[in-house]
């Protein structure tokens, strides 16, 4: 399967599959966020990167991506440009492309990592509730057992005591 793009909103998370806000600070936003955080609203020379705080100021430090360009459009985005031109722009789009895929990476790390610190405890707090309700089973048992085999003896005792005191 294709890694998808998600929106670096942290609460949003939204899969980019249409229309993408990028930064050149290497950030991407769906279109939701970008109007909630400001982003896509507020004038160049105050827009600042709701993930990282880069002030972008110049006016393609923001711009709405379609994800998925037409035929026409990858003929002539690049069209007219030097081959040196190209390969600059090609390689900042994949340098864009392997921050977003490892920053996923990490985030995915550390998701498995504070889910297996959550099972562990868990894991522990189950395991005294089991030592726990073993002692109390354990404790129960013993009394019973106690109930089961006293009686004779303290009836036994009792009558013993009873008679040797009125001895
Ligand atoms: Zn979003
Ligand atoms: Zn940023």
């Amino acid at each position: 399967m294709e890694y998808v793009l998600r929106c670096n909103d942290l609460k949003c998370r939204h899969q980019l599959l249409d229309r993408a806000v990028v930064t050149t600070c290497s950030h991407v936003f769906c279109t939701r966020c970008a109007d909630t955080t400001g982003l896509s609203r507020t004038s160049n020379s105050n827009r600042q990167c709701p993930a990282c705080e880069t002030q972008l100021m110049n006016p393609n430090d923001v711009v709405v991506q379609g994800l998925n360009p037409s035929e026409d459009y990858k003929t002539s985005v690049l069209s007219g440009l030097s081959p040196t031109v190209i390969t600059e722009v090609a390689s900042r789009g994949l340098a864009f492309y392997s921050y977003q895929a490892s920053q996923e990476i990490i985030y995915q790390e550390h998701l498995a990592k504070s889910l297996t610190d959550k099972f562990g405890d868990l894991n522990q707090n189950m395991d005294q509730l089991i030592h726990d309700a073993n002692s109390q089973i354990q404790l129960l048992q013993d009394r019973i057992q106690g109930t089961r085999t006293l009686p004779p003896i303290t009836c036994g005792q009792g009558l013993t005591s009873q008679s040797s005191n009125a001895n």
